[in-house]
């Protein structure tokens, strides 16, 4: 089928669906200059394995390095901004919010970027990498609360490490998000799923769920990926340049 039939058919669907539910991944983000996980292991980070650099074991072992190849990735998220993927899903939000239907957007995305151009309703299931927590109590600090003579910095109140505020391997993702994301994708009747490899776990069972649950599902992605065999429509493309042209299509319902 012709892709712009293909998109009009997704499109057409979404304006007829009542509760959707939106999965993420770094895909979405790919084109604004955030490197995929495989990516961001890419030149001088090239010799260490991501278990090494993104797990309380690796922090442990070396808490210099862990900090310092977290700093590389939140100062390339401070240089660069959402792209078209992110606003036109805030502005999606929007429709759906304003004619009282439901809208849930779900990302394993630590960027932040939905946020910034306007996505009101985010469960972040991996964190943020703004944020900081304390390595000992696992809870949340202010700039107010971290002592920056070390690196890392330290914790105020334990004298603790500060770490990244993402889930890193091994480590389990927050217990409440989560349940609110998969039940919000068993009462969906639209799921779609963008710019994710469906590898990692258990996000990538979001869009199955609600599969199995009834849902129709839509995948945008510039490669096939684990979720491609259960979706119904497949959108081969860019985040960027898929999506605006889907909230183009539903704005003529
Ligand atoms: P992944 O790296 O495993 O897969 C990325 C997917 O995006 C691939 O299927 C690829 O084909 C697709 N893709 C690449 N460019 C695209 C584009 N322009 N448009 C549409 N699709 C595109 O990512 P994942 O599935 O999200 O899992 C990786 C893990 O790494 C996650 O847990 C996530 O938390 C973390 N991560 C987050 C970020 C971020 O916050 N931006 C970046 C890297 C990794």
């Amino acid at each position: 089928m012709p892709f712009q039939e293909l998109i009009n058919n997704a499109s057409e669907k979404l304006a007829n669906a009542d509760r959707l539910v939106v999965l993420t991944g770094a895909g979405v983000s790919a084109e604004s200059g955030i490197a995929t996980f495989r990516d961001a292991m890419q030149g001088l980070w090239a010799k260490f394995n991501p278990e090494e650099l993104a797990s309380p074991s690796g922090f442990r072992r070396d808490p210099k390095l862990v900090w310092e190849w977290y700093e590389e990735r939140r100062s390339n998220v401070a240089r660069n901004r959402p792209n078209p993927a992110h606003y036109a899903l805030a502005e999606l939000e929007k429709i759906f919010l304003s004619s009282n239907r439901k809208f849930t957007l779900v990302t394993q995305n630590v960027d932040g970027f939905h946020m910034q151009a306007g996505s009101n309703n985010v469960l972040e299931l991996h964190g943020n990498i703004v944020k900081n927590r304390c390595f000992r109590e696992d809870r949340l600090l202010s700039d107010a609360e971290i002592e920056r003579e070390t690196v890392p910095p330290k914790c105020k109140h334990c004298g603790s490490y500060v770490r990244p505020g993402v889930v890193w391997f091994g480590e389990n993702l927050p217990q409440d998000t989560l349940s609110e994301a998969f039940e919000k994708a068993e009462k969906a009747d639209y799921c779609l799923v963008i710019g994710t490899s469906g590898l990692v776990q258990p996000a990538a069972s979001i869009p199955v769920v609600a599969r199995q649950s009834g849902a129709f599902v839509v995948e945008i992605n510039s490669l096939e990926s684990a979720i491609t065999p259960i979706s119904h429509i497949f959108l081969q493309g860019k985040a960027g340049e898929t999506l605006p042209q889907i909230v183009t299509e539903i704005k003529k319902y």
